[in-house]
């Protein structure tokens, strides 16, 4: 643990005994929030890239994308986590999973694994498979956004929080360490209701969480109400706060993976503030700092974190 909060490189030297890198890869998933199972508009803050590369579209298998891109890393040395991250990668039938698991378990020098889905995207069956991987670390990024339903309606997630605390529980329960995503600034929140939702990810079984202010991106849902003015999103100010106050409410042990949403290039419509990474890492650490805070020293008065 740092001075002020665990970071994902202090959880994965311990978990590791060295430097680890996360390799994205793109295994072509799809998300039943596009494909129109649940809906063909998706999360209100995602467009159709889905936070991803698209290099499985563009013809790299796996193994093609993890010998370049892991590549720098190998050469320094550290363990190699392979990284579903775009779209809902245990999304579809469980012998898709069990294909991707084996091909993600044979990558040369791989330490371990992380898939990226949404909570209502797994089941028994799925995280068995997962529980049963030939790999010894597995690891679930797992969309949650915010603990209010009225919020996660709002935004079209298509599922609610109590689907998310069954997720991460029975992921949990079979010892694959879950890491949840939340944002702040989603559209009618504000820091309190994030500082609500970072309470409810203390009080479950996570391992990890991830920070996000709420970006507005070519093409998604958010960037049409962006422009009309019916969304406007959080300010700097408030979002280092919500931040900070996060921190000081999280359950010490579970890892601060990121503090901010990183923009892809060219998709940013607003905040522009958000373009600047590092002034705003920069930012947050010196509020940490000037206010004295560490992760824990303010857990919810309820006792549940
Ligand atoms: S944010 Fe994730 S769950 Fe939502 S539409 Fe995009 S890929 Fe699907």
């Amino acid at each position: 643990m740092n001075a002020r909060y665990l970071t994902l490189a202090a959880a994965y030297r311990k978990r590791f005994g060295c430097r680890a890198k996360k390799i994205p890869l793109d295994a072509g998933s799809a998300c039943p929030n596009r494909d129109g199972t649940l809906s063909r508009g998706g999360c209100a803050f995602c467009n159709a890239a889905g936070s991803g590369t698209g290099l499985y579209h563009k013809g790299f298998g796996l193994r093609a994308q993890w010998d370049r891109l892991a590549a720098p890393a190998r050469a320094r040395g550290e363990a190699l986590v392979a990284y579903l991250q775009s779209f809902s990668n245990t999304y579809g039938p469980p012998a898709r999973l069990a294909g991707l698991l084996a091909e993600l378990a044979a990558l040369p020098d791989v330490a371990g694994i992380c898939l990226g889905t949404r909570p209502d995207c797994l089941d028994a069956e799925k995280i068995a498979l997962l529980a049963t991987a030939p790999v010894a670390h597995v690891q679930l990024d797992l969309g949650l956004q915010s603990a209010c339903d009225a919020t996660l309606a709002r935004i079209h997630r298509g599922h609610d929080a109590a689907c998310f605390a069954r997720a991460a529980q029975a992921a949990a329960a079979a010892g694959i360490r879950v890491t949840a995503h939340l944002m702040a600034g989603l559209p009618g929140e504000g820091v309190e209701d994030f500082l609500t939702s970072v309470d409810f990810v203390s009080a479950l079984p996570v391992t990890g969480v991830k920070f996000h202010n709420t970006l507005v991106v070519a093409g998604a849902p958010l960037a049409a109400l962006y422009g009309t003015g019916d969304y406007v999103p959080m300010a700097r100010e408030d979002f280092i706060a919500a931040v900070c106050q996060g921190i000081a409410r999280l359950r010490p042990g579970i890892a601060v993976e990121r503090l901010n949403a990183d923009p892809a290039p060219g998709e940013l419509v607003a905040p522009a503030w958000a373009a600047d990474k590092q002034g705003l890492l920069r930012d947050i650490r010196a509020r940490l700092d000037a206010e004295d805070l560490r992760q824990g020293c303010r857990l919810a008065p309820d006792g549940l974190s």
